[in-house]
C-alpha cells in the first residue's frame, strides 16, 4: 500500500480521529490506520471506518434526543 500524496509506504499504526460537529465534537484518541512514513498522512481501513460511522450516528441519535424538550 502506498501513499496517494507521495508515493511513501504505509504502516500499520494508530492515528487519532477528530469530528467538529454543530453541538458535539468527537476526539478518538487511537484508532488502527495505516500510517505514511514518508509524509505522516494516515487512511483509515473500511472497519475502522464503519466503526466511527457507527460512532457518529449514535452521537447524533443521542444529541438530538437530548435536546428534544417536547
Ligand atoms: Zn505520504
Amino acid at each position: 500500500m502506498k501513499c496517494m500524496h507521495c508515493q511513501g509506504t504505509m504502516v500499520k499504526g494508530v492515528a487519532p480521529f477528530h469530528i467538529d460537529k454543530k453541538g458535539y465534537h468527537l476526539t478518538l484518541d487511537e484508532v488502527p490506520a495505516w500510517i505514511c512514513q514518508q509524509c505522516g498522512e494516515f487512511y483509515f481501513d473500511e472497519p475502522q471506518v464503519d466503526s466511527i460511522q457507527e460512532i457518529i450516528r449514535k452521537l447524533e441519535d443521542g444529541t438530538e434526543r437530548l435536546s428534544d424538550v417536547a
